[in-house]
């Protein structure tokens, strides 16, 4: 039967590359919520709307239609009204705005509720802030990713310049991190907040294997 994993965690704790890891082994679907907020956020901004005009984000909130598909290489990518707009999502002008968008209770209803359909059909991974806590709160399996902001940021920065996304420095990222961790953790509506049933992992001297198979091992237990 179905089950879920729940992991949560801050900015660039390592969360997706776990989470997409354990997908592939466990051969069951994930789902990066992040990447839904942000595909929320790229459309406010392609249409040029205040990201503080709260009756038109809504109402731009309403037309929209997100999904993932899995590419050829396995990789789950995420579609805007049918386009896949994976890599403008990881913009720097999205992350930058992404937290305002997100704290809207209106925009967490809706995506909520995708989610939870999402995970009522499949054995899902979900990755975010609010999954063991408000999204998918009976899961079967709770973890909570951390590391500091200094190795946060180092894995993002070189992120980055492996995959081309950003000309911002090492500093500049820290604050970026440190500035979404504290509107992430103290907005209203779902913080960011450690499930008290959650297992937390403490990654910074910790390799991407070692957290999946540390995960990997409690669920086989
Ligand atoms: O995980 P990622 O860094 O891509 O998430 C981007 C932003 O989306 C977070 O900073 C947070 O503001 C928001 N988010 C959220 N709830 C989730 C996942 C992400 O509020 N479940």
């Amino acid at each position: 039967s179905n089950f879920q994993i729940a992991i949560d965690g801050p900015s660039s704790s390592g969360k997706s590359t776990v989470a997409q890891a354990i997908a592939k082994k466990l051969d069951i679907i994930y789902i990066d919520t992040g990447a839904m907020y942000r595909a929320v956020t790229l459309a406010v901004l392609q249409d040029s709307i205040n990201v503080s005009d709260a009756e038109r984000v809504e109402k731009k909130l309403s037309t929209l239609n997100l999904s993932f598909k899995r590419s050829d290489e396995g990789i789950q990518e995420m579609y805007l009204n049918n386009q896949n707009v994976s890599r403008e999502i990881r913009s720097d002008v999205v992350t930058a705005n992404v937290s305002e968008i997100s704290a809207y209770p209106f925009v967490r209803e809706k995506l909520v509720e995708d989610q939870r359909n999402m995970a009522s059909t499949h054995s899902v991974v979900m990755d975010g802030r609010d999954i063991g806590t408000v999204v998918l709160p009976h899961a079967e399996y709770k973890f909570f990713l951390n590391a500091s902001a200094k190795v946060r940021a180092k894995r993002r920065f070189d992120e980055n310049i492996e995959k081309g996304l950003s000309n911002q420095t090492l500093e500049e990222i820290e604050e970026s991190i440190v500035a979404r961790d504290h509107y992430d953790s103290n907005r209203e509506h779902s913080p960011l907040k450690k499930a008290d049933d959650a297992i937390e992992l403490e990654t910074d001297h910790l390799s991407v294997e070692q957290v999946v198979n540390t995960i990997i091992n409690h669920i086989k237990k």
